[in-house]
């Protein structure tokens, strides 16, 4: 490798610092924000070289984003990852919450970003919780009488 990220996001932000007048504070602000931009570019470059069927994937999925969450999985429809569940630390990595997310897209703000197999999943789990629940309940009431 050539150059190291920081040194390209150090090279960038010091022809922004050159041509303005910029804090210390700020300098260290820009170059964060110019890593950061360095490293999801870089990222997409990898996406792109690995999964090249679900990068032009995601333009469709973009169109029609209720076919981002299936049965196995959900993808972010920011970078074309493939989750079970898309955590509020991934979206946070584009720079959204998963509010920002849902109104983007166009979800409504109770759609679960959970692959609808592990929802449903989730749901029989909690069923199954209470119907332990009231298993265990009624042995003890049954105990309970012939004690
Ligand atoms: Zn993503």
């Amino acid at each position: 490798m050539a150059k190291t990220m920081v040194e390209m996001a150090a090279e960038i932000v010091g022809a922004q610092a050159a041509s303005g007048r910029m804090s210390p504070e700020e300098l260290s602000n820009s170059i964060h924000r110019v890593y950061d931009s360095l490293v999801e570019v870089q990222r997409k470059e990898k996406l792109a070289e690995t999964e090249p069927e679900d990068v032009s994937g995601l333009g469709q999925l973009r169109a029609r984003p209720e076919k981002s969450i299936t049965r196995a999985h959900v993808i972010c429809l920011e970078c074309g990852m493939k989750f079970k569940q898309l955590t509020a630390r991934h979206l946070a990595t584009h720079g959204v919450s998963p509010a920002d997310y849902r109104a983007k897209w166009g979800f409504t703000k109770r759609q679960p970003l959970v692959a609808k197999q592990l929802s449903a999943q989730r749901r029989k789990t909690a069923l199954d919780n209470k119907l332990g629940e009231r298993l265990a309940e009624a042995r003890r009431q049954r105990l309970a009488e012939r004690g």
